[in-house]
């Protein structure tokens, strides 16, 4: 705080040095940026324009679609499964050689389901070497998923991977953006030449610095994360709700045409959560008590006549 009237140290060096050591990849391989949605916007900029087409999942991150339009390219959304997992065979049918770019999420969100190694290891064997691919690892930290996919393994692997990652979700530090690519050296080399000038304030790195030595406190809260979510998708099972299994700290609520419904019931029940019109809704997993206030309406919701929980 006694020093943020000078400007944030530009290159990061010190947080980019923390970082590298403990992923194991050269600080060379990292991209730092207010928050991994500057880092995935100049991605996107930088690969695709007028006349190329972008894929990622959908429903997926909501900025997706937004960014490549703004990129002047053309979005290619290709629908999750009825399982609200990501369609690996058919986004590899539908690269073209107009396609640059292809984002995977995962954890996915809303849904919160996960791609698995084995299905990204066969479609990044048919997916051409000049095209990248973007895993979106926003939600890494609450995966405990067995057989999933770890970005980091494949970006080692596969010349034309690049991983995301940020400070927003399990650390907690949505409000002071700090985010970060890894990627291959000539990409991370670009997208250093574009990045705002002291794009990440000097508060940012120093909580990301701090954030980094307090493993066990971070190891703490999402074990906690975790344990509220299989307790809060539990209780909406036996309710009779329809959930996927989550990865992240949100869960997947599929009502359907009934999200309106849902949504405002929860809403008069003091419950603010996503909906997707017509999908879903998106409930992130708070604290018990919350989590407790959100059972609550849902059980309120199940008894209400008008309402039937049979999907
Ligand atoms: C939140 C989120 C991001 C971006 O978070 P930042 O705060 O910009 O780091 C990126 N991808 C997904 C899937 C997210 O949910």
């Amino acid at each position: 705080m006694d020093s943020l009237h000078l400007y944030p140290e530009i290159a990061a060096t010190e947080l980019i040095a923390r970082l590298a050591a403990r992923l194991a990849v050269n600080p060379e391989e990292i991209a730092l940026g207010s928050g991994s949605a500057e880092v995935v916007t100049q991605l996107i900029a930088a690969a695709a324009g007028e006349g190329d087409e972008v894929i990622f999942a959908w429903r997926s991150f909501e900025a997706y679609p937004r960014l490549v339009q703004i990129a002047g390219a053309t979005p290619v959304p290709i629908a999750l499964t009825s399982e609200g997992r990501h369609d690996l065979p058919a986004m590899a049918a539908a690269v073209t050689d107009r396609t640059k770019l292809i984002l995977v999420c995962s954890p996915n969100n809303p849904t919160g389901t996960c791609v698995m190694k084995d299905e990204l290891d066969s479609f990044l064997q048919t997916v051409p070497r000049e095209v990248l691919v973007v895993i979106d690892e926003a939600y890494v930290h609450f995966n405990n998923g067995e057989g999933t996919a770890d970005g980091l393994d494949f970006f080692r692997r596969y010349e034309n991977v690049a991983v995301l990652h940020t400070f927003s979700k399990a650390y907690g530090l949505a409000g002071l953006r700090v985010g970060y690519a890894i990627a291959p050296e000539q990409i991370t080399a670009n997208l250093r030449r574009v990045a705002l000038p002291f794009g990440v304030t000097a508060l940012a790195q120093k909580a990301a610095l701090v954030s980094l030595d307090a493993e066990a406190e971070l190891r703490e809260r999402v074990d906690y994360v975790i344990s509220e979510r299989s307790r809060v998708a539990d209780a909406l099972r036996d309710g009779g709700w329809s959930t996927f299994d989550s990865f992240g700290n949100f869960i997947w609520l599929r009502t359907g045409e009934r999200t309106a419904f849902v949504h405002q019931q929860l809403w008069e029940r003091g419950v603010l959560a996503r909906a997707f019109i017509g999908e879903g809704i998106r409930v992130t997993v708070g604290n018990s008590e919350m989590n407790d206030v959100f059972l609550t309406a849902m059980r309120t919701l199940s008894s209400l006549r008008e309402y039937d929980t049979t999907e």
